[in-house]
C-alpha cells in the first residue's frame, strides 16, 4: 500500500531530523503537518517546500511539546483539516549537557517534557482514531542514549530509555489493532542540538571546529562520521511501510557503531 495522501504529523519539523523526516514523507505524497519554534518566514517557506516536494498540503501547528492542551489541539486541528493523522513522529527533543549536581531542575523537568510526556500525550490522543481505522504508524526518536548511558546527560538518557519503554507498551497495547510504534536511535547527526555540543567542547578544550568533531566522535562513534538526516528519514519511511507491517516494538540503532562497542 502507498503511502500517499496519508496524514503525517512531526513533532519539532521546524529543523534537523524533523525536518528531513517532514520532507521525506511529502515525497511520498503524504499530508503533512508540521510543529516546532520558528520564525513567520521559516514556517512559510518550509510549508513551500514540502508542498513543492510533493504534500498534496500542509499546515503549521505552533503547540509547545512541554503543554498537553496545546498537543492535543494540535491533534484536533490536524484531524480536522486532513481527517485522519495516520503516521507520527514524535521527534521533538532538546538536550543540556551537565552533570547531575549542576543540571538545574527546570531544565530536567523541560528535558523529560519535551522528550518523554509529550510522546506519550500525542499517542494518547491519535490512538483513538487510528485504532477506529485499523491502520497506524507511530515512531519515536530515541538516542543510542536509550540504550546506554553517557556522563552529564542524565536527564536526556533518562528520557530516552523511557520513551523506549514507551515505545513497547504503545506496541504491544495495539499488536492486533494495525498500529505498529517503534523507535529510532540515532547515533551523533549534525543538526543545531549537536553544533551546540560542538561549540562548548571547542571553547572548553581551546579546540579548533575541526578537532571538535573529531574529539566527539572519536570519543563513540567508531565510523568517524555524523549520521545524515536523510539516513534517518529514509528509515523512518521504510519503518512505516507495508514491509516493516510485522516490526513493532523494536528500537533501532543508526549510530555509526556506538552501542556495537
Ligand atoms: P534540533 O534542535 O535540530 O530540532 C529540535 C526541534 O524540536 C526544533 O524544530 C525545535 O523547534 C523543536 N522543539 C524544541 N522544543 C520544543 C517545544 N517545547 N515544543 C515544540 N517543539 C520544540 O534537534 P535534532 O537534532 O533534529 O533532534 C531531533 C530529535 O532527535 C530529538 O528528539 C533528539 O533527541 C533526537 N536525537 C538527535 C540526535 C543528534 O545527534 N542530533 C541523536 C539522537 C537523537
Amino acid at each position: 500500500m502507498s503511502l500517499a495522501k496519508k496524514t503525517a504529523l512531526v513533532t519539532g519539523s521546524t529543523s534537523g531530523i524533523g525536518l528531513a523526516m517532514a520532507t521525506a514523507f511529502a515525497k511520498q505524497g503524504c499530508n503533512i503537518v508540521i510543529n516546532g519554534f520558528g520564525e513567520q518566514s521559516l514556517i512559510d517557506s518550509i510549508l513551500k517546500d514540502l508542498k513543492a516536494a510533493g504534500a498534496p498540503d500542509a499546515m503549521y501547528s505552533g503547540a509547545d511539546m512541554r503543554k498537553a492542551d496545546q498537543i492535543a489541539a494540535m491533534v484536533t486541528d490536524a484531524e480536522k483539516k486532513f481527517g485522519s493523522v495516520d503516521i507520527v513522529i514524535n521527534n521533538a527533543g532538546i538536550q543540556f549537557v551537565a552533570s547531575i549536581g549542576e543540571l538545574p531542575s527546570e531544565k530536567w523537568d523541560d528535558i523529560i517534557a519535551i522528550n518523554l510526556t509529550a510522546p506519550f500525550h500525542v499517542t494518547k490522543a491519535v490512538l483513538p482514531g487510528m485504532q477506529k481505522r485499523q491502520w497506524g504508524r507511530i515512531i519515536n526518536l530515541a538516542s543510542v542514549q536509550g540504550l546506554v548511558g553517557s556522563i552529564n546527560k542524565s536527564a536526556y538518557v533518562a528520557s530516552k530509555h523511557g520513551i523506549i519503554g514507551l515505545t513497547k507498551v504503545t506496541a504491544l497495547e495495539n499488536a492486533t489493532k494495525g498500529i505498529t510504534c517503534n523507535a529510532i536511535c540515532p547515533g551523533f547527526t549534525l543538526t543545531p542540538l549537536v553544533q551546540k555540543q560542538l561549540d562548548a567542547r571547542a571553547a572548553e578544550r581551546n579546540l579548533s571546529p575541526e578537532q571538535a568533531v573529531e574529539s566527539l566522535l572519536g570519543e563513540k562513534q567508531p565510523m568517524m562520521k555524523f549520521i545524515e538526516t536523510d539516513q534517518l528519514a529514509a528509515l523512518a519511511v521504510f519503518l512505516a511501510s507495508d514491509a516493516a507491517e510485522r516490526m513493532t516494538g523494536v528500537a533501532l540503532p543508526m549510530d555509526g557503531g556506538w552501542t556495537a562497542q
